[in-house]
């Protein structure tokens, strides 16, 4: 693999362990990681088959996305009102979903990591509402971004429209899922996926654990997301024995101070999604993040899906974080920038147990990491680059992405992705499943 140097760089956010930002540095990168890292003057006589001018760019870390669907949001973005109330909502969601093809399931997350990819996404885990998760491994493999996979079941009755999958044969399905997707694929590793302790028995949450440590694996579910789960999902979790280092929990806002506890003293993770959670889990739903952070809870953030969140930013994900908090504690941001930017990478690492090979740039972790150029209006005056990239910039001012050192956007563009044939191809696909279906949008005004 040719060697790449990138060299006069005006500004790195590295998120090493010492959080050194650095003034004119340079990368050196040598079989897809990071072989050097520190003041040009260090470098100057390093040579690497690629060089690239760093003058007026920052570098940064990919951003870890814990929580984001890919095979059907952009398919069905803006198709279910915003006010089609909680459980309708998901109903409707998952009818369109479980009625999606495998070939539309591909195309429909090859444009999903297009989005995120666009908007310097470099790892991610895809909650697993897929029917075909080999579709979804073939678009992760097609455009090089790192990506925990897996499939949600749900062996008991709910009122969600979750399928209900018989607990014997959910529990078969996710052992061949993580043994055909297990943790020695290059940047692919599968999980285990009980979609909700709602509509999870404890014999199959019990199951997940028991997997989790057998494979090396580790458990992903929705959990507390409503006000009446308060002080029951969690609780259940850990009675079933399920909490713990392998647990990641998708955005469990209403988890009460017992259940927190709870979470803290299990090692437990947690992933916030700034976007959907404000539009669907109401006012205040951030309150819970600094809770967790003040109790050493690692907590990643995540966009879900084009559907919810509307977006698969990372960097507005970030910032309406820190606008949140900063208008739910009417003052200062808690957290601040710089802690948001820790969630966006190195906590986003950690919670999808990645933190040895992504989420900071230092000596010996994978190259990947975004080059924004700051010399446009969004970046400028610069004087506090954490600042400036959580507040002032987004997606847009990223100019190229790597993973393992390989360019995956190059001038803003994915390489391997004709971006207007996908997007034409997506919009057939949902208009194509919409007509199966007869969903027509809502909540426009009249056309006459
Ligand atoms: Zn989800």
């Amino acid at each position: 693999m040719l060697s790449t140097k990138i060299e006069g760089i005006s500004w790195i956010i590295t998120l090493d362990r010492d959080r050194r930002i650095i003034r004119d540095g340079t990368i050196i990168i040598e079989d897809g990681k990071i072989s050097g890292i520190g003041v040009s003057d260090e470098f100057r006589s390093a040579k690497a088959d690629i060089v690239i001018n760093g003058k007026g760019k920052l570098v940064a870390p990919g951003f870890v996305d814990c929580h984001a669907h890919l095979s059907y949001g952009h398919s069905m973005r803006g198709l279910i009102s915003d006010t089609t109330p909680h459980p309708e909502y998901l109903r409707r969601v998952f009818r369109f979903q479980s009625s999606m093809k495998p070939e539309e399931e591909y195309h429909t997350t090859l444009l999903a990591i297009t989005e995120l990819l666009k908007n310097g996404c470099t790892s991610l885990l895809e909650p697993g509402l897929v029917n075909d998760v080999n579709s979804v491994v073939k678009a992760v493999t097609a455009t090089g971004i790192r990506a925990v996979i897996g499939r949600s079941f749900a062996d008991m009755e709910n009122s969600i429209g979750m399928h209900q999958t018989e607990t014997g044969e959910a529990i078969r399905q996710t052992r061949q899922i993580l043994t055909s997707y297990g943790r020695n694929r290059k940047r692919v590793r599968a999980w285990i996926m009980p979609f909700s302790p709602d509509c999870c028995s404890d014999e199959f949450l019990r199951s997940a654990a028991e997997l989790a440590e057998r494979h090396d694996a580790a458990i992903t579910t929705h959990c507390s997301r409503r006000r009446e789960s308060a002080g029951l999902q969690i609780t259940r979790l850990g009675s079933a024995g399920a909490l713990g280092e392998r647990m990641l929990l998708a955005h469990p806002i209403f988890a009460d101070d017992r259940e927190l506890e709870l979470i803290a003293s299990t090692h437990t993770r947690a992933v916030f999604c700034p976007s959907s959670s404000t539009k669907s889990s109401g006012p205040g739903a951030a309150g819970v993040v600094p809770k967790m952070l003040n109790r050493g809870i690692t907590v990643g953030l995540g966009s879900d899906s084009a559907s919810s969140s509307c977006h698969l930013d990372m960097i507005r994900s970030m910032h309406l974080l820190s606008m949140l908090s900063t208008d739910v504690r009417q003052g200062s941001p808690a957290p601040p920038p710089d802690r948001v930017l820790e969630m966006g990478t190195v906590f986003g690492a950690r919670a999808l147990r990645m933190e040895n090979e992504v989420g900071s740039l230092s000596t010996g972790k994978s190259a990947d990491l975004l080059i924004f150029n700051t010399v446009t209006p969004q970046w400028t005056a610069l004087f506090n680059p954490v600042s400036s990239l959580i507040n002032s910039s987004d997606g847009r001012s990223i100019e190229r992405v790597m993973i393992a050192g390989e360019t995956v956007v190059e001038n803003g563009h994915v390489t391997a992705i004709d971006e207007s044939e996908l997007c034409t191809k997506v919009q057939e696909i949902g208009e194509s499943v919409a007509g199966r279906l007869g969903i027509s949008p809502q909540g426009m005004w009249p056309e006459d």
